[in-house]
């Protein structure tokens, strides 16, 4: 099935109609805002020095094909895995023997450790915690004979992104698809067309039910006197996708009636307070354009501190212990970011020892828990009495695997071949840092076109990377959950020959899909 569908896919374009739906293209995502800032490397200072210059996000020319039972399988498991990382989240213990390794040679994750302890020893003032998640996925099937299987790239618990632009691309791709017959020679004739449109991509609504379920569950403002409340997203400096945030910023206030704000990390002490006479701790916001007003935050919604660059100096790290203790439901807690490292989807897929994905899913059916357990891929830890030691070391072993740093964000992974050099060349004592996966293959011969940020027009081999979202809302304390949902979905394409992905790195260009 795939190889018919990709050897005619997508449909040819001459030179006039690929002319026509770029420049349709570009035109629909100035109009729709599927926009991101430029790079400064294409549109420097210099050039738009008051930063009003705004360009199309990368987006594909058509949507790529994706088998509809792995989508519909990554759709039907992700409450479950929602489920999984609050109670992963839960289980402090845990978490903390995992992070015992990591502390001694991982000075970002040794930080984060040390924020929630300092709390933890004061005490939480909030026990409610929000996970926006997003768990991303390729399918998996390296030969033709082999059906395609879904198999987890990652799991994201701190800043999953593109939820608003990748609805834009779907919205894109049907308008595209639905013209009029005869109105238009947007795309030229597929028999993968034929009333065939994306699925419905619901991430706007959906991750912004539940920063608004978190909202409404903080309840009345716990400040003397009472202050109005508000949702507050914290920003990095420099932020390209920013299009992509105000899309749920823009659907919480004009559908729920949520005011909300955005905040640079690196302002967070200047415009926040939290009054040491209220045991409560809540967290009061004043607006740098409105000093005189206050809000009292009762979400804080963290768009940044997920990489080591967000902290700057000792007072980024004051920030993040600021919001922490404060009584505003974080998204997400430190315990919850450090519940997304690497190493612990690597615990999870180990399949000697103890099994932690069936305990941390005591209470679900095994064949569910079966079927979260058939979405990992083979992964390793580097220790001397470990395997993934010796498939690092030797190249020819190496060449099926990437090594895995606990960061998120893009470009932190070692490839193939460069892995055994790159363990060589670095002390032993660090190897612990890192985590080997194998290499997921998916189906060969799958093609587009991607229109780029700075305007060029790339086609080629591509590889799809489907993301999708979760949103869960649960008390620390008693495990209990008050909000569970799936909704919404991205696809990133990249071309083939690119082994790291991520569409704010440059790699992968946003996509939706024709599901067969
Ligand atoms: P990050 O947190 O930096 O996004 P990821 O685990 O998502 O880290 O890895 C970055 C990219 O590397 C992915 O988007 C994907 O393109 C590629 N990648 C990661 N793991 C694998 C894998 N097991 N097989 C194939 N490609 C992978
Ligand atoms: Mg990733």
């Amino acid at each position: 099935m795939e190889d018919k569908i990709y050897t005619s896919y997508p449909p040819l374009l001459n030179p006039a109609q690929k002319e026509f739906l770029v420049a349709t293209i570009k035109n629909w995502a100035t109009q729709n805002g599927l926009l991101v800032r430029p790079a400064p490397t294409f549109v420097p200072k210099e050039v738009d020095p008051s930063g009003v210059l705004a360009t199309n996000a990368p987006v594909t020319l058509f949507p790529s094909p994706f088998p509809k039972s792995c989508f519909d399988e990554a759709k039907a498991l992700q409450t479950v895995y929602n489920r999984l990382y609050a109670a992963i989240t839960c289980n402090e213990e845990w978490i903390g023997k995992i992070m015992e390794d990591l502390i001694d040679v991982d000075d970002f994750i040794s930080h984060l450790w040390k924020v929630h302890l300092s709390v933890k020893k004061e005490g939480y003032s909030q026990t409610l915690s929000l996970g926006l998640y997003r768990s991303d996925y390729m399918v998996h099937a390296p030969s033709s004979s082999t059906t395609a299987s879904l198999k987890q790239v990652e799991f994201n618990t701190i800043s999953s992104s593109f939820g608003g632009l990748s609805s834009l691309v779907t919205s894109l791709h049907t308008e595209l698809l639905t013209a009029p017959p005869g109105h238009s020679i947007t795309y030229p004739s597929h028999p993968l067309f034929n009333s065939n449109t994306p699925p419905e991509n619901p991430a706007v609504e959906s991750l912004s039910a539940g920063l608004a379920a978190a909202h409404n569950a903080y309840g009345p403002s716990k400040a003397t006197p009472a202050l109005p409340t508000c949702i507050l997203f914290l920003v990095q400096e420099n932020e390209r996708n920013t299009f992509d945030q105000l899309a749920l910023s823009r659907q919480l206030t004009t559908v729920h009636k949520i005011p909300v704000f955005r905040l640079l990390s690196s302002e967070i002490l200047d415009h926040t307070s939290i009054p040491n006479s209220n045991p409560s701790r809540p967290l009061i916001y004043s607006p740098p354009h409105a000093p005189d007003t206050q809000f009292e935050v009762t979400t804080a919604y963290l768009r940044c501190f997920y990489a080591p660059s967000d902290y700057k100096s000792e007072r980024d790290w004051e920030a993040r212990t600021h919001l922490e203790r404060s009584a505003a439901i974080k998204c997400p807690t430190v315990l919850n970011q450090l519940s997304g490292c690497k190493v612990v989807q690597q615990v999870l897929a180990e399949t000697t020892g103890p099994d932690h994905l069936a305990s941390f899913l005591s209470d679900t059916d095994p064949a569910t828990v079966a079927r979260i357990r058939e979405t990992f891929a083979p992964q390793y830890d580097l220790s001397s009495s470990g395997r993934g030691r010796d498939l690092a070391l030797n190249v020819e072993t190496a060449m099926n695997h990437v090594l895995k740093p606990q960061r998120e964000g893009g470009g932190n992974n070692i490839y193939k071949e460069a892995i055994p050099d790159f363990l060589r060349s670095i002390p032993e004592s660090e190897w612990k840092r890192w985590i080997l996966m194998e290499l997921i293959r998916p189906p060969p011969g799958a093609k587009n076109v991607a229109l780029r940020t700075d305007g060029e027009v790339l086609s080629g081999d591509v590889i799809s990377e489907l993301g999708v979202y979760g949103t869960i809302l649960w008390d620390q304390a008693d495990g209990k959950i008050s909000h569970n949902e799936q909704g919404g979905w991205l696809l990133r394409t990249k071309s083939k020959d690119v082994n790291e992905g991520g569409v704010a790195t440059g790699f992968s260009s946003l996509d939706s899909i024709l599901l067969y």
